[in-house]
């Protein structure tokens, strides 16, 4: 299996998000000629559940979807680029701004976070995220060779994970993987046939239960048969959704006890050149509103790159 390359991308203003607020963020940031970025999630936007939207001016009634099209294709009339990825690891502190994907490594001079509400944490692993960066890691490219030779757990069923498995073993990582609800993956056999074919410790009856240690990983709680058992792998790669609030807080990010990114009412988050959103700000959970406040952080975030140049 061929690692992906990590392709390196410079712009003037990165997006995360592709909903209305990073959509319209862009497609402001992209007219006025700046190199406009837009990471587009796994996930998808609110508007991709195809609802009837009565209450967005101009349209009496529009499809949600087909509002996001339009959306879309205004941000990219006027040049803004789309990356389909999930951010897995932001550096937001520093100038310029690092956000890393599985297969990219984007390089911004300002940032506007756009990914809407923020997900409940009901499938966290408790202790999952006091130790990202710890121990804790979502991506086998960007980690891996980190604990060449050394434990790790793997956690997640899907043929994504099956794929970050097979990878951490030919980076030389001795991996555990833990499906954790007795099941394969649902994809393709010719996967897990490769994954035991390569000796990979498979256990689709285990499931990582809790995650402890003094300023890294140290101890992982295993249950199996109804029975827990602690082991002490190096690293436990999970290898589902991000808990992207967490991910922000860890950048520095100010967030409020509903994982809301807090801003100023030009969109200014507490750090320097970056802009908050969109549901992600939990301001009026709509979307005009979710529209005006990514115009707003575009118009916020050109100000700031004339002011630096
Ligand atoms: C059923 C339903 C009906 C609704 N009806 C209406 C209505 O009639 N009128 C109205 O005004 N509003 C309505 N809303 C609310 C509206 O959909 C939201 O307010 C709006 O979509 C918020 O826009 P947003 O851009 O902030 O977030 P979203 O539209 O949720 O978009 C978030 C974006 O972030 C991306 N993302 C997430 N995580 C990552 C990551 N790790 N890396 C990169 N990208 C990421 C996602 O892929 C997505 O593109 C409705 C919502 C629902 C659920």
């Amino acid at each position: 299996m061929d690692q992906p390359e990590i392709q390196q991308i410079a712009a003037d203003i990165l997006v995360i998000g592709s909903g209305p607020a990073g959509l319209t963020a862009a497609l402001y940031a992209a007219r006025a000629g700046q190199r406009t970025v837009i990471l587009t999630g796994k996930s998808s936007s609110k508007l991709d559940l195809d609802y009837a939207v009565e209450n967005y001016p101009g349209f009496v009634s529009i499809k949600s979807r087909e509002l996001l099209d339009r959306f879309k294709d205004h941000a990219l009339h006027f040049g803004a680029e789309i990356i389909e990825a999930d951010a897995m690891d932001i550096n937001l502190s520093m100038d310029p701004k690092y956000v890393v994907t599985k297969e990219h490594m984007i390089e911004a001079r300002a940032v506007i976070v756009a990914t809407g509400r923020p997900a409940p944490a009901k499938d966290r692993i408790s202790g999952e995220e006091r130790f990202i960066g710890l121990g804790v890691s979502y991506c086998a490219t960007c980690d891996g060779p980190l604990y060449r030779g050394r434990q790790v757990l793997a956690v997640g069923n899907s043929d994504e994970a099956a794929e970050d498995v097979l990878a951490l073993e030919q980076m030389g990582v001795h991996v555990e993987w833990m499906t954790g609800d007795g099941k394969a993956t649902t994809g393709p056999e010719e996967l897990l046939d490769e994954v035991k074919a390569k000796g990979i410790r498979f256990r689709p009856d285990s499931r990582v239960r809790e995650i402890r240690g003094e300023g890294r990983v140290q101890e992982v709680d295993v249950e199996e048969a109804g029975e827990i058992r602690t082991t002490r792998p190096d690293a436990v790669f999970i290898f589902r959704n991000i808990p992207f609030s967490s991910l922000y807080s860890k950048a520095g990010l100010k967030i409020d006890h509903r994982s809301c990114v807090l801003t100023d009412t030009t969109q200014k988050t507490n750090l320097d050149g970056v802009y908050a959103a969109g549901d992600i700000t939990c301001g009026g959970m709509q979307i005009v509103t979710a529209a005006g406040e990514g115009a707003r952080a575009a118009m916020s975030a050109l100000k700031f790159l004339r002011g630096k140049t």
